[in-house]
């Protein structure tokens, strides 16, 4: 196998075991460094960007949020933790999106982008707890 190949699995394997985290690249090569530690920042970096450009890993876009990456690529939205910042995922709907908006715009809609924004259950229980 070539080393480009290797490396490429290795980055894989290493998102994967985070699933559910929603990573940013910085966490996945400080993930990848313990375990591969010749492997450079530099290629875990480039190699999420390609897996994502050909849609073999989800690129998650947040607001004022860093990049994230998400081995998860079947359609699904997420949402952020306004208090700790922890990302999770939550599950489409089986209603139609249509309703939702009105496109007077001119423009032909190729993709939307919504993120949800609340607050976690460990954070909820904190502030609850706090409170007493
Ligand atoms: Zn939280
Ligand atoms: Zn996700």
């Amino acid at each position: 196998m070539q080393r480009n190949t290797i490396q490429r699995k290795q980055i894989m394997d290493v998102l994967l075991s985070l699933e559910g985290e929603h990573p940013c690249a910085e966490r996945v090569y400080e993930e990848v460094h313990s375990r591969y530690p010749t492997v450079s920042k530099a290629t875990v970096y480039r190699i999420l960007k390609d897996e994502a450009a050909e849609g073999k890993v989800l690129g998650v876009d947040i607001p004022r949020d860093v990049g994230r990456y998400d081995s998860r690529t079947d359609g699904h939205y997420h949402i952020k933790c306004r208090v700790c910042g922890k990302v999770a995922d939550i599950e489409k709907g089986d209603r139609a999106f249509d309703g939702l908006y009105v496109n007077n715009s001119g423009f032909e809609i190729e993709n939307v982008t919504l993120t949800f924004s609340g607050i976690c259950s460990e954070c909820a229980k904190k502030a609850e707890q706090n409170k007493i």
